[in-house]
């Protein structure tokens, strides 16, 4: 029932909290308006919607017959528009034509369909032959643009434009990328330039001592790019960071820019990979564009595996062509800009493995910058950064401190020193205390105290137990880390948990592996024997159990069955694939090795509890007592331990 919730805590940019611009509210109303004015255009212009139609036969008896036609025009040579005299207008067979023609009654008062226009002439001719010559009727022939007919195709067009920029909208607020319908292609990246900078220097980038080295000259050259070009040296263009989250990868990033005084424009991988094809590519290109119009400039990538993954040859699904496209474009970028254009890319990931190897070219990122986690020394100089600002009690020791947060990365370390000052302001007091900071760090470790969180006595009772089993186990086997503390008041999520001061270790050996598992085994295994039943209180624990066994067989090739074998992908494309990469057969085996291996942990540590089965059950009873018991406690039950590793 331990757990280690890591909480990565960003800083702020002074340059994020500028609220933007949207244009898109008013264009948006620009179109609307576009195209209401085109429907009520469509319907109002339609020539002669409010003549009549009439046949020919119509006509030429009850119209032209009895010279009531003042003039005929025939439009785009396919209708015929009659005009009435006005005299004759008073004429009865006229009354209904005051209700729907032009109050004036200019007319057109009646319109035809002509066939065509030779036949409509000889009509005309046949219809008119006893006329004189004064008293034939004038024709006149015009060509107007009918808007509805030239344009009615872009009807449906103009329809599915707006309904794709409506949906464009949608999802555009919904993703909080500035929420402007047309600037979805442009580039998501914050800038912060000379006067917003924000003031990060070298100076509050502690350890980190190689990675500094390599990026100092990135700032040389930056400040005095000629002393490079002079000697026809080129500069990398890409530099990619590499290290797990909060080593402080943006923060070295962002002291490059402040160092060397120049913009420095920011933007998260996973910004580029968006719903719409060709967004992400043009965000790329976007994005260089600006950064090359006031180069010398800084361009940082943060989690650029989100786009820079392996370009999958096997990949059946075509969701992943988006992040192609937008990784082609990419490279294509940086191959596009000279090497000495002042541009310089700088790239953050976790996972160095899994990129495509294109990205990883000379030319493009090939230099590589590893940030690891901290060890006790740097610990030391990244609390010294962050307890500058605070207001500390005198008997503050960093070097506790260092020593009391292996593993902890600079962002840890970061978030302890922050809330070790809310504590102390909670409490009231003038400085802060070093009992402060041991809380915060249990609070950033474990997660919030939760002495309210109601249990019964029985199941305390339980917790007890269990929490006592895993610290036999771990007191007895000599693999397992130190215990610091064991406490069964809830925090977090858990109930209670043991805490370990974990040693610094590159490899891990296989009899280490064991008895972490044995320990993890050890609350179970308790419960069992002092009550002879078992719980769900086990949960957290089985789950790193059957993990960690799963890893050693498939990975660590650590399996007595399966042997020196790893189905370890370093590349990430089986990831993609469905199915495992191992037979059935293989399959059945690991499944068989490690159930064996968790059972056979599970039978020794329940000897090894027999054995200590009295200290067990008085370590409960102190743990129940007390709640919290320490180092000292321990010794005092069990005595002191023997097996350091
Ligand atoms: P990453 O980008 O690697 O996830 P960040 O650069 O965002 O990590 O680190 C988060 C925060 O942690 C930083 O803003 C800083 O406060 C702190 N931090 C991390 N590493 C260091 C360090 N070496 N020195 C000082 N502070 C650090
Ligand atoms: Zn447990």
């Amino acid at each position: 029932m331990d757990n280690q919730n890591k909480q990565d805590q960003k800083e702020k940019l002074p340059g994020e909290n500028i609220p933007k611009k949207s244009p898109g509210g008013s264009l948006g109303y620009w179109i609307y308006l576009i195209f209401i004015f085109f429907i009520l255009f469509s319907i109002f212009n339609k020539p002669g919607t409010n003549a009549r139609e009439i046949s020919w036969l119509e006509f030429e008896q009850n119209m032209l017959s009895e010279g009531d036609v003042a003039k005929i025009v025939v439009v785009n040579k396919e209708v015929a528009e009659i005009f009435i005299k006005e005299e004759k207008l008073g004429n009865p067979k006229y009354q209904d034509l005051s209700k729907t023609v032009v109050p004036s009654g200019v007319g057109p008062h009646y319109m035809l369909h002509i066939g065509s226009v030779d036949s409509f002439e000889s009509k005309m001719d046949q219809a008119q032959k006893d006329f004189p010559q004064e008293e034939r009727v004038e024709i006149k022939y015009e060509n107007r643009t009918n808007w509805l007919r030239d344009f009615a195709w872009l009807l449906p067009l103009v329809l599915i434009f707006l309904f794709w920029m409506f949906l464009l909208r949608g999802f555009t607020k919904g993703g909080g990328m500035g929420g402007s319908m047309f600037n979805f292609g442009k580039s998501t990246a914050k800038l912060m330039d000379n006067t917003t900078k924000s003031s990060v220097t070298f100076k509050d980038v502690a350890g980190l001592r190689e990675a500094k080295i390599e990026v100092e000259e990135i700032v040389n050259f930056l400040k005095n790019p000629e002393e490079y070009t002079r000697l026809g040296a080129k500069i990398p263009k890409g530099i990619l960071l590499v290290g797990p989250t909060g080593t402080g990868k943006t923060l070295l990033a962002k002291a490059v820019a402040g160092e060397a005084e120049v913009p420095f424009f920011s933007l998260s991988g996973s910004e580029f990979v968006e719903m719409f094809v060709g967004v992400g590519a043009s965000r790329v290109r976007d994005l260089f564009k600006k950064a090359k119009e006031i180069a010398p400039s800084i361009v940082f990538i943060d989690e650029i595996d989100a786009v820079g993954r392996t370009r999958s040859k096997a990949n059946s699904f075509q969701a992943n062509d988006e992040r192609e496209n937008t990784l082609n474009q990419l490279l294509t970028e940086m191959d596009g800009f000279g090497p000495n254009t002042g541009v310089i890319v700088l790239a953050a990931t976790n996972r160095a493995d899994i990129l495509d190897k294109a990205l990883l070219r000379p030319g493009r990122f090939d230099r590589h910058i590893y940030l690891e986690l901290p060890d006790k020394k740097e610990r030391e100089e990244i609390f010294e950064v962050h307890l500058r600002p605070l207001k500390l009690s005198e008997e503050v020791d960093v070097d506790q401190l260092a020593s009391l947060s292996p593993g902890f990365s600079g962002a840890d370390i970061a978030n302890i020193c922050n809330e070790a000052a809310l504590i102390a302001a909670r409490k009231k007091k003038d400085k802060i205390e070093q009992t402060d900071f041991m809380e915060a760090r249990d609070r950033v470790v474990g997660g919030l105290e939760r002495k309210s969180k109601i249990i019964s006595p029985k199941e305390k009772e339980i917790i007890a137990h269990h929490e006592a089993g895993h610290a036999i186990v771990s007191w007895y086997l000599k693999n397992v880390d130190s215990l610091v503390k064991v406490s069964i008041i809830p925090r977090g999520k858990s109930l209670g948990s043991a805490w370990y001061l974990p040693e610094e270790h590159q490899i891990i050996s296989k009899s280490k592996f064991l008895d972490q598992i044995c320990a993890s085994l050890g609350g179970r295994a308790a419960e069992e024997i002092i009550f002879n039943e078992v719980s769900s209180g086990a949960l957290d624990d089985l789950e790193k159990v059957t993990k960690q066994a799963y890893s050693m067989v498939a990975y660590y090739g650590l399996g007595d069955e399966v042997g020196p074998m790893s189905f370890y992908d370093s590349t990430g494309e089986n990831e993609r694939l469905l199915g495992k990469p191992y037979s059935e057969n293989m399959a059945e085996k690991i499944d068989k090795e490690v159930q064996l291996l968790i059972t056979n942990a599970y039978e020794r540590t329940k000897k090894l509890l027999l054995e200590h089965k009295a200290e067990l059950e008085s370590l409960g009873k102190l743990l129940l007592k007390k709640e919290v018991v320490y180092l000292e406690d321990l010794e005092s039950v069990l005595g002191k331990r023997l097996s350091k590793i």
